[in-house]
């Protein structure tokens, strides 16, 4: 594992390997590592021959009341996890150099980043986007790995891809869930035993809601209730959202098509989670 923290050195070490005809796959990532974003290495190790992940804390991404300063940083496990999970190339920037004075240029995401989370975060998905184009400019990769548990970035990203020709295909991996069904999230750490317990509302809820989406006559606003009740009998749960979208473009719909995407958003304790889950999917 070599680690760079400037654009130089990783485009020096990208260099090499392209000139020896070799694949770049990507992994961004803000660190606090866990088997959700070793999974997507395992994909980018099988589909590229130079696997770089980087670890960056974007604070174009946070909002002023959000949890930037607390954000958990294990740097030397998340080194020893990449290590072990055979990442070639670690690029870990600063603030400065990702951001540095005079930085002023920001890629503007259209309405898809105005809802669901984009409602709660506003300027997030703006951050994310802006950080990624960028990320993509630093080190050219071929294809780059994002978590299907987080399915607006996923859909934000492959609409920015698409309306802004970038050289690069996004591929979405499977979300990891512990035994008892809460999605991984760096997040997690944060939750008392009492509100990790409670945590798994998100996927029970939707469940529920998935279950609910099968029964004939099923209507969005029905599969909204399922979601809905199983969150109220929680005490330590906080409902933002439950709701089914268009998977590519988060727009509501009405009724539960196969393809749709049940997305969910619950605070727990002070802690607030997302979850989600393709109707069709398994
Ligand atoms: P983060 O470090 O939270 O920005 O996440 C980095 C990448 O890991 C993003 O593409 C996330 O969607 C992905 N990721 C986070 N949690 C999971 C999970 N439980 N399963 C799969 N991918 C995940």
């Amino acid at each position: 594992l070599e680690t760079v923290h400037t654009v130089a050195a990783l485009r020096g070490l990208l260099a090499r390997a392209r000139r020896e005809g070799k694949e770049v796959g990507l992994v961004p990532t803000m660190g606090a590592l866990h088997r959700g974003h070793l999974s997507l290495v395992a994909l980018a190790r099988r589909g590229d021959d130079v696997v770089v992940a980087s670890i960056f804390v974007n604070p174009a991404q946070f909002g002023p009341n959000e949890d930037l300063t607390r954000y958990p940083r294990t740097r030397a496990e998340d080194v020893a996890l990449l290590q072990g999970a055979g990442v070639d190339v670690l690029f870990m920037p600063s603030v400065a150099e990702v951001y540095p004075r005079g930085f002023a240029t920001r890629v503007e995401v259209g309405p898809i980043g105005t809802v669901l989370e984009g409602k709660t975060r506003p300027g997030h998905f703006g951050g994310v986007a802006t950080v990624v184009t960028k990320l993509f400019n630093m080190g050219g990769p071929d294809r780059a790995y994002f978590g299907q548990k987080d399915a607006q970035q996923i859909a934000v990203i492959k609409q920015m891809v698409r309306d802004l020709d970038l050289p690069v295909s996004i591929v979405a991996g499977p979300t990891v869930r512990e035994d008892d069904g809460l999605a991984l999230s760096s997040r997690n750490r944060f939750l008392s035993a009492r509100e990790r317990t409670a945590a798994t509302v998100l996927s029970r809820a939707l469940q529920a809601g998935r279950q609910e989406a099968e029964e004939r006559g099923a209507t969005s606003e029905k599969v909204r209730l399922a979601m809905h009740d199983v969150v109220m009998a929680e005490p330590l749960a906080r409902l933002d959202y439950a709701t089914v979208v268009d998977a590519a473009t988060m727009d509501p719909l009405d009724e539960p098509r196969p393809d749709a995407l049940l997305v969910i958003a619950v605070v727990v304790g002070s802690t607030r989670l997302i979850d989600n889950m393709v109707l069709g999917g398994v």
